[in-house]
């Protein structure tokens, strides 16, 4: 068993992870059946145990700036944090403040863009953004959700890593493609949809763990809870793990 199995306590939070609606049908190597784990998933262990796993953990988007990092996570979606780094390192030599981005050319702003997918779309999101930036925050990327969720193309999982990202605000927890898959995995939330699987996360952890969850989480889901072939026997919370195939 590994070191802290056993020591958390969620009851001091909000009492013990809620189990999938789903659970008892497969498991995350596709047999069929769901078991109950050796070991209670609790706050403290998942964190713990996280942290000893992936102790690296951050925001893989390569960023210097909150207006950097806003643009970097808006031409994330549907791509790759690699490619997006590839097509920032040159386009934020081009476009340094909020006001470049306002005044640029859509049609060479797409193709700059073009590698990282869906570049009409994210275009008119970035551009947009950008006005609003111009027009109503002075330029400046807004460090509260109501005003970040305002943006083109900024619902709360960009505006949340944003704002840990950028301000190391904890206002939420951001669910991409690789949150909903472990969360549901290890039975923190029986829902697919982003808006309830964060509002049980929020519930689940400590304000101040938000953020850094967040980075773990995608970690796991990146490096060892892969969607297709889960790396369970190499998983350090296999034990607390409904669906663990081992
Ligand atoms: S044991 Fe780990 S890798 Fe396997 S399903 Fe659970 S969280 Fe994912």
């Amino acid at each position: 068993m590994a070191p802290g199995i056993g020591s958390g306590r969620l009851k001091k939070q909000n009492g013990h992870a809620p189990r999938s609606k789903k659970g008892g049908n497969e498991d995350a190597c596709g047999k069929p059946s769901r078991r109950t784990p050796a070991v209670t998933l609790t706050v403290d262990i998942l964190l713990e145990t996280l942290e000893r796993m992936y102790p690296q953990a951050c925001i893989e988007l390569v960023y210097h700036d909150p207006l950097e990092l806003l643009v970097a996570t808006i031409l994330s979606a549907q791509s790759t944090d690699r490619q997006v780094n590839i097509v920032t390192a040159e386009l934020f030599q081009r476009y340094r403040t909020a006001r470049d981005y306002a005044c640029a050319d859509p049609r060479r702003f797409e193709q700059q863009i073009n590698s990282t997918g869906f570049f009409r779309a994210k275009t008119r999101m970035v551009l947009g953004a950008a006005k609003m930036l111009v027009n109503r925050f002075d330029g400046k990327v807004p460090t509260t959700i109501d005003e970040l969720v305002q943006l083109p193309g900024v619902a709360r999982k960009t505006a949340n890593v944003v704002l840990w990202g950028a301000f190391g605000k904890n206002e939420g927890v951001a669910v991409d493609t690789h949150v909903k898959r472990v969360t549901w995995r290890l039975g923190l939330t029986g829902s697919d949809d982003p808006v309830k699987i964060e509002q049980h996360l929020m519930r689940f952890l400590p304000r101040d763990k938000w953020g850094r969850t967040t980075e773990l989480l995608i970690f796991l889901g990146r490096r060892t809870c892969k969607a297709a072939n889960p790396d369970c026997p190499g998983c350090l919370l296999n034990k607390a793990c409904p669906s663990s195939c081992v």
